[in-house]
């Protein structure tokens, strides 16, 4: 699968790694797991590293190069490991920079100059600078998870790198160890020490002597990246490196792909940033007309010239998320999406300034004959709210089932604008003769549109990548244009460097390779002697590629399919052929963006975000299930223990199946490895006291001073900890004699012949926490209803209890989860079928209905019931909205602060909580930003999982309890009130209950 160690690689791997965790601080993370973990970045290649290496220090870093040269292994850095050409990948110890290198260590205010750790977050850098009226301004796309040394590697270009250049544009120094050791500074050329100015002095040389061939073949182009910065010596590019023109040592390292020198401190120029944006949205009926506008709008001075194509327009207008906000940004033609649009974007201090460039815009566009065609957007909220779309059509893009999928290898060629016509209509007629399709999106301004055709490389996707490749080349060369103009050179394009330059240059680039790294111990292969970008042997997904024959125990087939590459259609369900029923395809839809890698707004990825370790992130997870389904982990399979280390700290809050651009459901993805796991490995005591909690519950809260006994001895919790694994500082809940079904006879419940019979009826399922645990929030619940009307049916308060089979889920049983949901299932479905509402009160028990339910195998009742089932805000948002739900409630005194479960947050239910929280008269309810509470079912009852469950439930949730004084604490989970209690010594109520407190009496 993979390509053999290059000569000269170590043998010896084991000493290695003795030798690293012996002389440094830094985790040796050398098992297969670990080393697939790192074997793949945003790309198509996969490639074994000898080992992995997260340094503590920069001294960690200093004594691993050391004992990586002696030991004749090569080194490869690495930050988010975002990158998409393969740069990232090969056969070297890893330096991972991410977890600990990532401090602001100088900030000069005045200079506007920062001094970084190469693993710093962009993002993170821009929240610390902000307060100061300050950006760095090279905004890739992958700002939240792209690293400054990474970016410096790549050379990376944002949006605005018309207004701001690229990388190397805004990189005033680098603090470098070469491969022999030292740690020189790279700078300005007056600046530079007696090794550093050698250094030059011999680039200096090779540029002079070259110099006609860098004439000839350099592309001239702001947007090229590949090879090594020569022309510092001898500048071609549209933007000048420095502003006066001066030579920047520093400036050769950017764009090296860590092939020269490893950064230990990066110094940035920043930016202020600007203080008011307008933006004009041009209207195109032909993508021709779009792309030959570009090179007019230019001149207008914007900071950002950015693409979005038809294909994109329709997915967002589908999508009702975004339907909305796309059509604002669209003028009606005949009911048609415009073939294009351009977002035009003017920045600067002056707002009437930059109001009258917009109407320059729509002047111009009248000059070329397409009056009318510009949406004027001078509101900032409008604008970032499509500058939002514009995000995510590409990831509904990526999104794509099946085999085929977009893949990045001529994403980013850069041709001058004049010519951007022309490229794409020819790139256009390519892709059609080798029968694919191209998705045009991004930046205009600069030339560089990406593109990315559907190739299936287990089948032939490897001949039609170099053929489509060659063609582009071509144009490129014909347009004189760059062949890579944002993403490097890695395993993909490093081949066409030479093509792009001449031999004579390309020489001089390993002439250069051989000053800087003798050894070519810095990420061999990348740069200079790359492979062949076809190498199928460094491919993820190789001609051929196979996975285990495995039955998955929930159904994954609609994951099971193949696509068309022209239309995008995809075959049923089920005709796929995985071997996997689907789990793999499904694990497989993890592209290794490192979306996860983000600590932004939204919920993915809890345990990262606390641990920062590749292992803990959904993308780790998908790799390591990955590597498992297809045979590639030392014999481990699903049911072995790297799995299961992997997926440990999942606390399965679904953040991931939400904030994934390509949805990867690793909590679904969980109940499939613990269900093998278990099924192997066998259950514990614990597994089955969670597991059949709701069958035992009925007898516990009979005798509930006994079964409270560990809560009110600290012997017993000690002991409890112990034998069974549950977390003694934990309380756990607690039991009591009043449970629903002692306590329902009071509520005034119609049965259920009433409620089929009755005009304005709903059922209210109550699950096994509030029914034994919080009785409160279903008498609430039922006083809610009824106030507004409605007959109430609670089923299940005799037999057996109802129950959604989430414990049995969690512990690995899945054949009692689907019986027990079954029999849910079934006691619903009367209802169901005639339209009446099935309202519940835990979110994850409720939403399991229309989501675990839908995949147990339970036919069409279960389509049914999901159909109907509502968590109880739902409901009562749907009613109000529709007059139905108007109880008499009085005006709030207090305000309220709501804290949305992680199942909300997946289902995008949490806005119908705010909505009924509204209708008490004066309330002002808000959001707590938070991700998972931590608590996770029984997660963090468990002894080993209670210091990462308080971590996570201290990122946000908790110090902002805290800080809510007197409001009410909304949480409809029971899981998230006990976290907030034990954490906050605060109640938290579940709506309900808010509700019912201001109801008039
Ligand atoms: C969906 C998507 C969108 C993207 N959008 C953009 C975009 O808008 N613009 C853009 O330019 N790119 C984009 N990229 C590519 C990628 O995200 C960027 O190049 C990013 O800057 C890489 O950062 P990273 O931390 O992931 O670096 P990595 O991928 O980890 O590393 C990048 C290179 O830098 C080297 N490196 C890392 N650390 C060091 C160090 N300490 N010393 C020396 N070398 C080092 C690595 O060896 C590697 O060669 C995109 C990628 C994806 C998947
Ligand atoms: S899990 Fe999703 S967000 Fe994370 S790397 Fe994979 S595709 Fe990207
Ligand atoms: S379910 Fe939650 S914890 Fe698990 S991988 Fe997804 S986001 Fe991370």
């Amino acid at each position: 699968m993979n390509a053999p160690l290059p000569a000269g690689v170590l043998a010896d791997r084991d000493e290695l790694a003795r030798r690293l965790s012996r002389e440094t601080e830094g985790e040796v993370l050398f098992d297969a797991a670990s080393r697939g973990r790192y074997a793949t970045d945003a790309s198509i290649y996969q490639i074994m590293p000898v080992g992995v290496f997260v340094p503590k220090t920069p001294a960690d870093v200093a004594i691993a190069l050391q004992v990586a040269r002696e030991m004749g292994a090569p080194v490869l850095p690495r930050g988010g490991g975002t990158s998409q050409c393969g740069q990232t990948t090969g056969a070297a110890l890893v330096i991972d920079f991410s977890k600990h290198l990532r401090r602001l260590l100088e900030l000069d205010l005045d200079a506007q100059q920062a001094v970084v750790e190469p693993g710093m977050v962009l993002d993170h850098l821009n929240a610390q600078l902000k307060a100061h009226g300050l950006w760095y301004p090279v905004d890739v796309s992958t700002s939240a998870q792209a690293t400054l040394g990474g970016m410096a590697g790549n050379n990376s270009c944002g949006s605005r790198s018309i207004a701001y250049g690229n990388m190397v544009h805004n990189v005033e120094r680098i603090a470098a160890w070469t491969s022999d050791g030292s740690e020189l500074d790279f700078g300005p050329l007056d600046t530079l020490g007696a090794k550093e100015r050698d250094i030059a002095e011999f680039v200096r040389g090779l540029a002079q002597a070259l110099a006609p061939e860098i004439d000839a073949h350099w592309p001239t182009v702001m947007r090229r990246v590949a090879g090594y910065n020569l022309d510092i010596f001898r500048p071609k590019s549209e933007r000048p490196y420095t502003a006066d023109g001066s030579v920047n040592l520093a400036h050769l390292l950017v764009g090296a792909e860590g092939t020269l020198a490893m950064s230990r401190s990066l110094t940035l120029r920043l930016a202020p940033l600007p203080k008011h944006k307008v933006l004009g949205v041009v209207n195109f009926a032909r993508f021709h007309t779009a792309m030959d506008s570009a090179q007019h709008i230019v001149k207008l001075s914007p900071t950002a010239v950015e693409l979005v194509d038809r294909t994109m327009i329709e997915l967002a207008r589908a999508n009702p998320a975004f339907r909305t906000v796309i059509e604002t940004a669209l003028i009606a033609q005949r009911g048609q999406s415009p073939d294009a649009i351009l977002l035009v974007e003017f920045s600067g201090e002056d707002r009437a300034v930059l109001l009258k460039q917009l109407q320059s815009l729509v002047e111009l566009m009248g000059d070329l004959g397409l009056p009318g065609s510009v949406v004027e957007m001078p509101d900032e909220a409008a604008q970032k709210a499509l500058w939002e779309v514009r995000k995510a059509g590409l990831n509904i893009m990526m999104s794509l089932k099946g085999d085929g999928k977009p893949v990045s290898f001529i994403e980013d060629c850069a041709v001058p604008l004049e010519h951007l016509a022309e490229y794409t209509d020819a790139l256009t007629e390519v892709f059609a003769r080798h029968g694919t399709r191209g998705t045009w999106y991004a930046h205009a301004s600069v030339g560089t549109l990406h593109v990315r055709p559907i190739l299936d490389m287990r089948r032939d996707g490897a001949a039609r990548m170099r053929a489509i490749a060659e063609e582009a080349a071509a144009l490129v060369r014909k347009y004189r244009g760059a062949y890579s103009g944002e993403h490097g050179d890695g395993l993909c394009r490093g081949e066409w460097i030479r093509w792009q330059f001449g031999p004579k240059i390309d020489d001089a680039f390993r002439v250069i390779k051989q000053r800087l790294d003798p050894g070519n111990v810095f990420n061999p292969g990348k740069i200079v002697d790359p492979p062949k970008m076809d190498d199928a042997r460094l491919f993820r997904f190789p001609q051929g590629y196979r996975t285990i024959p495995l039955k998955p125990v929930l159904d994954w087939s609609a994951w099971n399919v193949q696509n068309d590459p022209v239309t995008e259609a995809t075959t049923a369900p089920g005709t796929g052929g995985d071997s996997t029923g689907g789990l793999a395809k499904a694990v497989e839809m993890c592209n290794n963006n490192g979306h996860c890698r983000k600590f932004d707004a939204g919920t993915m990825c809890p345990s990262y975000r606390v641990t920062r370790d590749e292992q803990h992130l959904t993308r780790g997870r998908a790799n390591t299930l990955r590597l498992a389904l297809s045979g590639q982990l030392e014999g481990e399979a699903l049911d072995g223990e790297a799995v299961k280390a992997a997926l440990d700290l999942c606390v399965s809050c679904k953040g991931c199946k939400r904030d994934c651009p390509t949805g990867v459901d690793m909590a679904r993805m969980k109940i499939e490895a613990t269900a093998a796991y278990k099924s192997r490995h066998g259950y514990t005591l614990r597994d089955k006291l969670i597991a059949h909690l709701p069958r035992y519950a009925r007898l516990a809260s009979a005798l509930p001073w006994l079964f409270n006994l560990r809560n009110e001895v600290p012997a017993l919790a000690r002991w409890a900890e112990r034998t069974l694994g549950f977390a003694a500082a934990r309380s756990l809940p607690r039991w009591r004699h009043d449970t629903l079904r002692r306590e329902a006879p009071r509520y005034g419940l119609v049965d259920a012949a009433q409620a089929l019979a009755a005009q304005k009826s709903v059922v209210l399922w109550v699950d096994t926490f509030n029914g034994h645990f919080e009785t409160e929030n279903a008498r609430d619940a039922v006083r809610v209803l009824q106030a507004a009307g409605y007959a109430v049916h609670v089923p299940g308060l005799q037999g057996e209890p109802l129950c959604c089979g989430r414990t049995y889920l969690a512990t690995g049983m899945p054949d009692r989860a689907r019986a027990s949901a079954g029999a849910l299932v079934a006691a619903l479905a009367p209802f169901a079928a005639r339209g009446i509402a099935i309202v519940g009160l835990e979110p994850s028990c409720l939403l399991s209905l229309r989501d675990e339910a839908l995949v147990m195998g339970l036919g069409e009742a279960a389509k049914t019931v999901a159909a109907h089932a509502l968590t109880f805000e739902e409901f009562l948002a749907r009613e109000a909205m529709a007059g139905r739900f108007a109880p008499p409630l009085q005006p709030a005194t207090r305000p309220i602060k709501v804290h949305g479960h992680c199942h909300q947050k997946a289902f995008g239910v949490v806005q119908p909580v705010l909505e009924v929280l509204r209708l008490i008269p004066g309330a002002k309810p808000e959001l707590i930003e938070s991700s998972c509470c931590g608590m996770a079912g029984s997660f963090g009852y468990e002894a080993e999982h209670h210091a990462v469950s308080m971590q996570m439930a201290e990122l946000a949730l908790l110090p902002a309890v805290r800080a809510a004084g007197d409001a009410w604490i909304v949480a409809d989970s029971a899981s998230c009130r006990h976290q907030i209690a034990d954490g906050a010594q605060r109640e938290a109520l579940h709506v309900a209950r808010v509700l019912a407190a201001h109801l008039e009496r």
